[in-house]
């Protein structure tokens, strides 16, 4: 049925059991914790002596993602590790995920395998396993929900609330890019529907578009805090953006914070393209989203520990809450931070 690469099969063909054995077929269970997987009414997973956490996602069609510029193969992956990013956040390790699809007719069986390829392809690179999910129909668009499980020591997890008055604050990776990587797609789309001849060269954003459609998961910093013999003491994970994230971890802490205009970790790429659209890079890096880099505490004597290692930057520090939450700029000016962020519903400003 499958070997004409440019068949394309209705879904109706295969009815609901026989795309949801065609689509999960392939995928292997890799962790121990996974008793049962895919196949029976639900999943057994087992987690021993550690805790297990569990975070869900809803991805809907023209809300929360466009596939005139998202290819459905960058969407599955996409849609997998925003939710292992939430479990990074909790300090904490991702292990397994369940996805649930609603899709119309309007995609054949071929878009669906790109979407699940994508899907593999994360759960393969973090060392995840699909246990489960459920398959419907919608009468237009397309839905996606993930579920990540994960598993820590009760003693490791960092929740949004830890944070104490001067605490260093750090920022992992750089910020900013996936925001901009959206308008240069945005604009690229709008030209498009102009001129659909018209090809654009995007090679001078790779970077950037890269980061938006597809980003990663940081569950690599779990464990470089832990060969630095690092606890963070507060986290989050950077998807409406900094401002808002540190607005969270400020108020669920009842602490202030101050965070310093030249110490944003920027790169040069998103730097050129804010110049191009006339933004201010500060503005969008503090209010842009979707970065998927993690945001958190250290105790300040933790300091030399964490000191020049190219994944972490200091951004500034904790204050009692009555000092506010203030961006420090450059010419030394305290400006207040907002909670800007993706509004889905739609209320912005
Ligand atoms: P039920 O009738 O109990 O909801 P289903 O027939 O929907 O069972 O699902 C059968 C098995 O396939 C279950 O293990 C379920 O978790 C899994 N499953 C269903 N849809 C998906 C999907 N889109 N992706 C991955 N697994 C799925
Ligand atoms: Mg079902």
């Amino acid at each position: 049925m499958l070997e004409n690469k440019n068949q394309k099969t209705s879904l109706e063909k295969l009815g609901e059991f026989g795309l949801i054995n065609h689509l999960t077929q392939h995928f292997e269970v890799k962790n121990p914790s996974t008793l049962t997987g895919i196949g029976d009414d639900a999943a057994v997973l087992d987690f021993k002596n550690k805790k297990s956490l569990v975070s869900t996602d809803l991805l809907i069609e023209g809300v929360h993602f466009d596939l005139s510029y998202m290819p459905l193969k960058h969407l599955g992956y996409k849609a997998v590790v925003v939710n292992l990013s939430d479990i990074c956040a909790m300090n904490a390790t991702p292990t397994q995920v369940t996805v649930s699809i609603a899709v119309s007719n309007r995609f054949t069986l071929e878009a669906i395998e790109e979407l699940y390829a994508g899907i593999k392809l994360a759960c393969e690179r973090y060392q995840v396993d699909l246990i489960g999910g459920d398959t419907a129909s919608s009468q237009t668009g397309l839905v996606i929900s993930v579920t990540a499980i994960g598993e820590a020591n009760k003693s490791d997890i960092a929740y949004r609330s830890g944070a104490k008055d001067k605490q260093l604050i750090i920022l992992t990776g750089d910020i900013g890019s996936a925001y901009m990587g959206l308008q240069v797609l945005e604009r690229e789309k709008q030209v498009f529907l102009v001129n659909p001849n018209n090809q654009p060269d995007l090679d001078m954003y790779s970077y950037i578009i890269e980061r938006q459609l597809k980003p990663e998961a940081r569950t690599d910093i779990k464990k470089l805090l832990q060969d630095l013999d690092v606890k963070p003491q507060s986290m989050i994970d950077v998807s409406d953006g900094l401002s808002s994230e540190l607005i969270h971890i400020c108020t669920q802490s009842g602490v202030g914070c101050q965070i310093y205009e030249d110490k944003l970790p920027l790169d040069p790429e998103f730097i050129n393209v804010c110049e191009e659209f006339n933004l201010d890079s500060t503005t969008i890096s503090i209010n842009g989203g979707e970065d998927y880099e993690l945001l958190f505490t250290i105790k300040m004597e933790d300091f030399d520990k964490i000191k020049g290692n190219p994944n972490l930057t200091v951004i500034g520090h904790t204050t009692e809450q009555t000092a506010g939450m203030n961006l420090v700029t450059r010419e030394n000016t305290q400006i207040p931070l907002k909670a800007r962020g993706w509004n889905h519903l739609g209320n912005e400003e």
